[in-house]
């Protein structure tokens, strides 16, 4: 950014903690004052936690089954809104994605509550949806809200917590390719917000053990750092902290197999080869993903060696304007080969 000026748009309110949940209609009564209230939700996680949604709201509100996070989805979202006061968006990933991006357009508040702590999303100015011109996130607004109700959380799938940790790792090359882009572009550079996500990133890398267990307290801090990084995208400005080679390699693998892996699993992956490359301890990485049941290895998620290699070797090109340690260093498949194997990731 060289005009001298950003705009930080930030959440307004967090409330975290068990059973939290019961809470969401007082959390919400600011922006719903008597009008319609329109959840998005998947419908796994509706029968999971609509009861308790339902008895928490004042007065019933108009239920839309989020089936992906696509352009069609944010449609009928959007119709159901109409006239809607807010929307909230209960899930692990899509329905979040789906219903920030429709209260975005239509101009109303939107609250997030995640179900599960798979990746940043949960607190993000940014929506990660399939089916548009680009694979990666584009720009709206952060939730207006997030209520993360700790029980709710802890009870996801293992495999959903990990896959967070592997996007709070994330963070620490996306600050190193930061520096670089500013050192090599001129491009502006935070630190405070670099900092703040990275320390993030510190939270996984110091204690994964701990965390690995994903007992209450564990996953409270999985969350807690999900919204600081989350945050720090607002405060910077741009997914720039929390977005960098790592996740160019995550997107171009959303594109060769859509259906593999998660969004974090595959992020924690290209960071440990991303971490090569910048030159800092990658061994740290992988074991701190392994620690917490993370995959470090492509076979793993169902990533075949030739995959990994093309996605080494074409990531920067997704998204030419963002400058990363993969512009800089221009792998041939040869040494993207040879960087993946070195790594253990092939
Ligand atoms: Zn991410």
């Amino acid at each position: 950014m060289d005009t001298g000026y950003h705009l930080m748009e930030l959440p307004t309110k967090v409330l975290i903690g068990e059973g939290v949940i019961s809470k969401l209609g007082d959390f919400v009564e600011d922006s719903a004052r008597g009008g319609k209230v329109v959840v998005a939700s998947g419908s796994n996680v509706a029968s999971k936690v609509r009861r308790a949604v339902e008895a928490a709201l004042p007065r019933e509100p108009v239920w839309v089954e989020v089936v992906a996070a696509d352009i069609r989805n944010v449609d009928q979202v959007m119709e159901a809104a109409e006239s809607a006061s807010c929307i909230i968006g209960v899930g692990g990933g899509k329905s979040v994605d789906v219903g920030k991006l429709a209260a975005f357009k239509l101009h109303i508040p939107f609250y997030s509550v995640p179900t599960s702590a798979s990746h940043d999303g949960i607190s993000s100015p940014f929506a990660s949806l399939k089916g548009l011109d680009r694979p990666y996130s584009i720009m709206a607004k952060p939730p207006l809200g997030i209520l993360a109700d700790i029980e709710v959380i802890a009870s996801a799938p293992r495999r959903l917590l990990a896959s967070g940790c592997g996007d709070l790792v994330s963070k620490l090359t996306a600050v190193k390719d930061w520096e670089l882009a500013h050192r090599v572009t001129g491009e502006y550079y935070g630190s405070y917000s670099a900092s703040l996500a990275l320390m993030s990133a510190n939270t996984v890398l110091d204690n994964s053990r701990t965390l690995g267990s994903f007992g209450r307290d564990s996953v409270r801090e999985l969350v807690e750092g999900l919204i600081s990084t989350g945050v720090a995208a607002g405060i910077a400005g741009s997914s720039r902290p929390c977005s960098g080679s790592e996740h160019l390699f995550s997107h171009y693998l959303d594109v060769l197999a859509p259906e593999s892996g998660l969004h974090g699993e595959k992020c924690g992956i290209g960071t440990i080869m991303m971490a090569k490359l910048h030159r800092i301890d990658w061994r740290r990485v992988r074991s701190a993903l392994k620690n917490v049941g993370a995959p470090v290895e492509a076979s793993q998620i169902g990533i075949d060696d030739s995959m990994v290699v093309e996605a080494l070797t074409k990531a920067s090109t997704i998204r030419p304007d963002r400058y990363t340690i993969l512009s800089k260093r221009r792998l041939s498949r040869k040494s993207a080969a040879l960087l993946a194997k070195s790594t253990g990731v092939i």
